[in-house]
């Protein structure tokens, strides 16, 4: 992947309304099994679309002309187009997708581990990437340091807008279909307030016929809406769980995220102890440290005692600033001696790599440039 400074401006969102076709990418294969006859012709526009990235039913050449045609006049293949990309010189590739009706979201692409070599010029291993996207238009949430919910909300995404966001960052990247990526709902919204979409887009991206990314590839982040744990953890999808907790007591966290009077921490540990979580894996608890707030070594004290008894690791993310807030990131020293107060006393723990730091990476970022025409 190019790693020099790139920006390209497609065109500006605009609000429009026109009738809207059903974006195929929100029926899963079995959905489409039922709509179009003989069955195996749904394995065959699977393949099409995630594995040979179709924009066109045209493409589609071992499909009958007429049934081409008919896919054409009832689906969209495309239901996103390109606002903004923008290259982070860490490889990170960031971008700004508009929907059908104009509103826009944002997806990441992280580059987790370069592409390495042996001496004799064999392939040691490939790229590791990490796809980052959106749940929803904005958030109802409204924690006090994310821009996401500076700009409230606006809806839910379906299936196929989720979906899609990996599908254009694959094909925009040329990542082979049967490349390992893993997916992280840490982009904008709140995947649980959208949990039936998102459940439906878990599934669709595992299809073996689809991009088959196992659901233990897939993680949920979540602002720790308790019930809807519950109810995802009855699911059984198999995903991955982060909490993003950032405090650990309710005066604190509920400054921060107002939804912690609805569910707080004790609600949130109770649901991730109920929660099925694979042999081999923890359940995430994401820290956000914020100078002069959260960052003491009595909140990591705290932590420890809170986390005691669940299988968890621990992930600090430096907060990231941007214009108007009032929040600072914490120093370097601060952020080592808070991961080693745990590490020490046997809590994994880590600190988030600030992948794409000069293009804005904590999501929500990216699009508010956007808005107020600084991009
Ligand atoms: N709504 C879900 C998922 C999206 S937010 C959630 O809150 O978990 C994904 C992550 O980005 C959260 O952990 C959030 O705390 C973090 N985040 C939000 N604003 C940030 C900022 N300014 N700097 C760094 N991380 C931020
Ligand atoms: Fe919503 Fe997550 Fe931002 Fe909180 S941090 S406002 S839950 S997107």
């Amino acid at each position: 992947m190019c790693k020099k400074q790139i920006k390209s401006t497609v065109g500006k969102p605009t609000l429009r309304k026109y009738k809207m076709k059903q974006i195929i990418q929100d029926l899963t294969k079995e959905e489409l099994a039922e709509k179009i006859k003989p069955a195996f012709r749904a394995k065959q526009i699977y393949q099409w679309i995630y594995h040979k990235y179709a924009t066109d039913f045209e493409e589609m050449k071992n499909l009958p002309k007429a049934m081409r045609e008919e896919l054409a006049v009832e689906y969209t293949l495309t239901p996103l187009k390109t606002v903004t990309v923008q290259d982070s010189i860490d490889g990170s590739r960031k971008y700004l997708f508009e929907l059908h009706d104009g509103h826009t979201v944002e997806a990441v692409l992280l580059l987790m581990r370069d592409k390495e070599y042996h001496e004799d010029g064999s392939l040691k291993h490939q790229e590791r990437y990490t796809v980052c996207i959106s749940s929803q238009v904005g958030c109802k949430v409204g924690c006090a340091f994310c821009l996401t919910a500076k700009g409230g909300f606006m809806r839910n995404l379906t299936a196929g807008e989720i979906v899609e966001q990996l599908r254009m960052i694959k094909k925009d990247n040329d990542i082979a279909a049967n490349r390992r990526v893993n997916i992280v709902f840490m982009g904008m919204g709140e995947p649980l307030d959208n949990l039936e979409a998102v459940a439906k887009s878990v599934r669709i991206f595992a299809d073996e016929e689809g991009m088959a990314i196992a659901p233990h590839r897939q993680t949920i982040s979540t602002s720790g809406l308790s019930s809807k744990i519950e109810k995802l953890g009855k699911m059984e999808l198999g995903i991955n769980l982060a909490i993003s907790l950032h405090a650990v007591d309710d005066e604190l966290r509920q400054q921060l995220m107002p939804i912690n009077k609805a569910y707080n921490i004790e609600s949130i540990i109770t649901a991730v102890k109920n929660f099925p979580v694979n042999d081999r894996k923890r359940v995430m608890f994401e820290y956000l440290v914020i100078k002069d707030v959260n960052d003491d070594i009595a909140a990591a004290k705290k932590l420890l005692k809170l986390l005691d008894g669940i299988k968890a690791k621990v992930n600090l993310i430096y907060f990231n600033p941007y214009g108007g807030t009032e929040f600072k990131r914490p120093s370097e020293e601060d952020m080592k001696q808070f991961q080693e107060y745990l590490t020490k006393r046997g809590l994994h723990c880590t600190i988030r790599e600030s992948k794409g730091l000069d293009i804005s990476a904590a999501c929500g970022q990216l699009r508010e440039q956007e808005l107020e025409g600084d991009v």
